[in-house]
């Protein structure tokens, strides 16, 4: 089994690109500049993120590689892989957790951001969660426990030298409920940029990224009266194997 490192490796994982930038960038570009090694994992294609007809599949996932690939650089990420899958299609198949056990035994990450699967929809705010996301949350939490850890599984993964490995954090965003705040105050200005990039996604960027302002500053209030912007996550401390 491999021993994580002592440095903070993070390994972020969303459906869409832009996912992990809405849910999540504030706190990486916190972490990146305190010292972090990033790695951003975005399972589909995106390819479909639009409702321009004139827009064909393959130059929209084009498009928003770029955009995924800006933001991430943006931040400091230090890489993104894409494992395209088809957009809206996503099912948490062998396939998948097997390439998702593949690149948490490549990047060995001390945290793994991700969605929560258990968010299905919001009745205040009227909102259903897309299927892609609670796919790729509950894939996740799979890939962490028990595939990853559990050397008999993908043995083709051993002879590529890619050993068991054991995450010790799960910071799942479900927009709703949290118990772990992360204060953005100092990197909202970064995340509001990375959102930015993401210019296929939103007829007005502007107020867009003014209802994420609005969002992360309810999240403030309930971290504590003195932060002024915040993201919410349901964090895990996974058991380590004694
Ligand atoms: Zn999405």
């Amino acid at each position: 089994m491999d021993k994580p490192s002592s440095k903070k490796i993070i390994l972020a994982i969303g459906a869409h690109p832009d996912d992990i930038d809405i849910g999540s960038s504030g706190s990486i570009a916190k972490w990146i500049k305190e010292g972090a090694e990033t790695y951003y994992l975005v399972l589909t294609d995106g390819s479909k993120g639009s409702e321009d007809p004139d827009i064909p599949n393959a130059e929209l996932t084009k498009l928003r590689r770029k955009e995924q690939q800006d933001a991430a650089d943006l931040l400091g990420v230090k890489k993104v892989f894409f494992l395209d899958f088809v957009d809206g299609e996503l099912e948490n198949s062998h396939q998948l957790r097997k390439e998702l056990v593949r690149i948490i035994r490549t990047v060995k990450p001390k945290t793994i951001i991700c969605f929560d699967p258990t968010f299905v929809y919001d009745i205040q705010r009227g909102f259903i969660n897309h299927p892609d996301h609670r796919v790729a949350g509950q894939a996740a939490l799979d890939a962490v426990f028990p595939f990853a850890r559990n050397m008999r599984t993908y043995p083709e993964l051993l002879q590529e030298g890619l050993k068991s490995f054991v995450v010790e954090e799960l910071l799942m965003t479900n927009f709703s409920e949290s118990n772990f705040y992360v204060d953005i105050s100092d990197t909202i200005d970064l995340k509001l940029k990375a959102i930015g990039c993401h210019v296929s996604q939103f007829q007005d960027m502007e107020k867009f990224q003014e209802r994420m302002k609005k969002m992360n500053s309810l999240n403030g209030e309930k971290a504590s009266p003195k932060v002024k912007y915040a993201e919410g996550f349901v964090r895990i401390l996974l058991h380590q194997p004694s």
